[in-house]
């Protein structure tokens, strides 16, 4: 049975659009279970009604015309219990009812599953049986199951690329469909997509028409003969070394790239208008499948070698592809896993917005993009990334969600949103010069997140009082390689001077999880458990050393350098670190430069580390609490995991409670604690955290300006009463909601999200 499911997935994945993919099921689940027919029915968004999609056993005219509503039949009760419902005599149950266009009233037994996506139903896949004693056991039963499980991410995926052509599952017009992911970086982008794909991956490859047919050929006719002559000079090389039933196989790679093989059908798609890159892709993909059907497993093994001379051909087509990306000035920059040198790449002003598959609004890809201010969404992960291409597409931030070519009403209310983003902004700028202080006087100190030079200036433009957060590994990965003690101490000198005399918070180097550098690559099972932040640092001093001289040569004469260490788990690694500091400290004193001791900190980022604040803030001068791995470690919630990510919730009670038990323990033994995840940049989250006592908040520079707004409204009392009211409280939901209830009823409804929820208006998809 494992080997029937996994040639029918295989299959279905290769089918070219969801009609062939229904049609492929429906055939192989009715032959593989030996029943007489096997249908599937969609469920259509817009109308709400289950829709006859394939068929086999029922008549074929059926398909597209009979329909159910949401709750009607055999098919609405699968559907609304989500669950499989078996019969042995179908016309007997109350449910029952039949179609005379479609020929089942032949039918006695009834076997239906639902096919569920993320928790919604996409449509129902029915077995049925003439005959009454046929009951499907339970081993039929839990094989379409399991065929159903299977099939709903396939089914999904066709959804949103045929959304992006404007039409629905069901094959109706459906307008303005959004594509739901999670929001990444705040504000509204509307702008031109610009897919960048990692190379000689044919599966990333973007279907595009070409306007130069001639030179698609041109192209693809070297990268033919340059493949040519590469199998010959292997072939060549290992004569001596391989039998000749092994060299064998070379000659089957050249007969496959003769003129009338797949080179041949690859021509022939450029001429009808494919460019190169897509012809080949769509055409090594249906050679694949062909094999992967056959039963002999000889022939069947001739799809790796037809897959590996489809990534040669396209590694050729690549290298002769020289026409770097265009840019338009209005950039929204689409790839499965967006890089923070991805976002160097376009020039300065033309990123307007980014979408990336993987990920989720605390990766710190997006961290990156809150702190440049570039609308973001991310774990778009059913999106048929590359269509999108050369598409005009808005941006959601503020909810997660992206539109393809959208109508005119739809762009001109999101039009209308931006310029309120960008009104609310200017009216805020006023505040800059003002301290962050409460009507009845009490003072927090606001800090930002850095990590490119790009931040410091907003930040200085944005009002804030020093840098909470240096995330040091940014510049560490836009290098290809490690930077050198000299180029480490540029960096940070801009970082201090910047800022200089207000404090400039250093963190050491903190790789691992989802940080990775290209030329030091960790592969673990568990990245977020694993080897990150100080446990690398302190295992490889030569790097930690020469940072921390980096850092302290960089002060001299500005002395405003505080030195944070990260992922702290225990005490030793604390002790460990500040004997190196101490080291690096006399070292550098010794070679004459003029510098003072900096203030040393610990973040609190591991549920060990709130247990330990006193004996932690004892060997230390500060303490900074890192929310969002807190978060992600109290709640055992990949923080990087879109699948996981409505679980991610930094208004959970368990977290509250931990913050506030964090701020009282550092005061209670006299040291200042200030916050420097994402938390302090909510305006929501800014006020519970000041209520709690702490000391300064830094956050990302856009947020700078609508906290110390918020901040500057109301009364430290207001604050101290909504905390006390949410602790109350035991869900993060019911907090979050709350939360926001103050703040509208303060007047600050605006700053959750501008405009009208785009949701009340438009219809959604996923
Ligand atoms: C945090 O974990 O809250 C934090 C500020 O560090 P990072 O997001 O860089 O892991
Ligand atoms: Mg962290």
């Amino acid at each position: 049975m494992l080997s029937t499911l996994r040639n029918i997935v295989q299959e279905v994945n290769s089918a070219r659009d969801l009609q062939e993919a229904l049609d492929i099921i429906v055939s192989r689940v009715q032959a593989a279970m030996n029943t007489e027919v096997c249908s599937v029915y969609l469920l259509d968004p817009e109308t709400n009604r289950y829709i006859l999609m394939a068929t086999e056993g029922l008549y074929k005219k059926a398909v597209g015309k009979v329909s159910l509503a949401h709750s009607e039949g055999l098919i609405g009760l699968v559907g609304s219990r989500e669950e499989p419902i078996n019969l042995e005599d179908a016309p007997a149950h109350p449910r029952y009812r039949y179609f005379a266009e479609t020929g089942e009233e032949r039918f006695r037994s009834f076997l239906g599953v639902p096919i569920i996506h993320h928790r919604r139903v996409l449509g129902v896949l029915v077995v049925q049986q003439r005959e009454s004693s046929r009951c499907f056991d339970e081993g039929e039963e839990a094989f379409l199951v399991t065929v159903s499980a299977q099939l709903a991410g396939v089914i999904a995926h066709s959804e949103a690329t045929g959304a992006i052509s404007g039409l629905s599952l069901t094959g109706q017009e459906a307008r303005d469909v959004s594509f739901k992911g999670v929001a990444g970086a705040p504000g509204v982008a509307i702008g031109e997509g610009v897919v960048i794909y990692p190379p000689a991956d044919l599966d990333a490859v973007p279907e595009k028409q070409t306007e130069d047919i001639q030179q698609e050929l041109a192209l693809f006719g070297e990268a033919v003969t340059a493949v040519r002559e590469d199998i010959d000079r292997v072939s060549e090389r290992l004569a001596s070394q391989l039998r000749p039933e092994e060299l064998a196989l070379f000659e089957v790679y050249l007969r496959m790239l003769d003129d009338n093989a797949l080179p041949g059908e690859v021509v022939s798609r450029i001429e009808g208008g494919l460019w190169a890159q897509g012809a080949l892709k769509q055409v090594v993909n249906q050679y694949v499948r062909h094999f992967e059907l056959m039963g002999d497993l000889y022939l069947r093994e001739r799809a790796v070698d037809i897959r590996d001379l489809g990534r040669r051909l396209l590694a050729h087509l690549q290298a002769g592809d020289h026409q770097d990306v265009v840019y338009p000035e209005r950039t929204v920059l689409v790839s499965e896993e967006l890089t923070p040198a991805m976002l160097g790449e376009v020039p300065r002003g033309s990123l307007v917005g980014l979408v990336s598959v993987r990920g989720s609004g605390n990766s710190h890809v997006a961290i990156l993009a809150r702190a440049m201010g570039v609308p973001t969404v991310m774990g778009m992960v059913d999106i048929p990334v590359n269509q999108l291409d050369g598409k005009e597409l808005i941006v959601d931030g503020f909810e997660g969600q992206l539109f393809a070519s959208p109508s005119a009403e739809l762009r001109a209310f999101y039009q209308e949103i931006y310029d309120e983003e960008a009104a609310l902004f200017r009216g805020l700028e006023k505040l800059r010069d003002l301290p962050c202080e409460t009507t009845d006087g009490h003072r927090v100190s606001l800090l930002v997140n850095t990590g490119l030079m790009t931040d410091v200036v907003r930040s200085l433009s944005h009002g804030a009082e020093g840098i909470g957060l240096y995330r040091t590994e940014v510049p560490f990965m836009i290098k290809e390689r490690f930077p050198s003690e000299q180029e480490q101490r540029e960096y940070y000198r801009e970082q201090l001077e910047a800022f200089a005399p207000n404090p400039v918070t250093m963190r050491t180097l903190d790789i691992g999880g989802d940080k990775s550098l290209s030329y030091f690559p960790i592969s673990e099972e568990n990245p977020f458990l694993g080897w990150r932040g100080i446990r690398v640092t302190l295992d490889h001093p030569e790097i930690f050393l020469v940072q921390v001289r980096a850092m302290l040569k960089a002060s001299e004469g500005l002395n405003n350098l505080q030195i944070m260490l990260p992922m702290i788990s225990n005490i030793s690694e604390v002790e460990e670190s500040l004997h190196l500091i101490y080291r690096v400290y006399h070292e550098v004193r010794e070679e004459g430069y003029d510098i003072h001791m900096p203030k040393v900190g610990v973040m609190v980022e591991i549920p060990a580390a709130v247990y330990q604040v006193r004996e932690l803030a004892d060997r230390v001068d500060f303490l900074s609490v890192g929310s969002n791995d807190l978060t992600q470690y109290l709640l055992a919630v990949d923080r990087n995991n879109p699948r996981v990510a409505q679980l991610y919730h930094s208004y959970h009670p368990a977290v509250l409670q931990a913050l506030v038990r964090i701020a009282h323990d550092a005061h209670s033994v006299g040291k200042p604690v200030s916050i420097c995840g994402e938390l302090a940049g909510d305006p929501g989250g800014a006020v519970l955290l000041m209520a709690m006592g702490y000391d300064a908040l830094s956050m990302n520079a856009a947020s700078l300006p609508k906290v110390k707004s918020v901040i500057r409204s109301i009364s430290q009392e207001w604050a101290a009463q909504l905390l006390e009211d949410v602790l109350l409280l035991d869900s993060p939901h019911v907090i979050k909601s709350c939360v926001e209830l103050a703040l509208r009823g303060a007047g600050f409804g605006r700053y959750l999200r501008p405009g009208k929820a785009a949701s009340d208006t438009l219809s959604q998809n996923s």
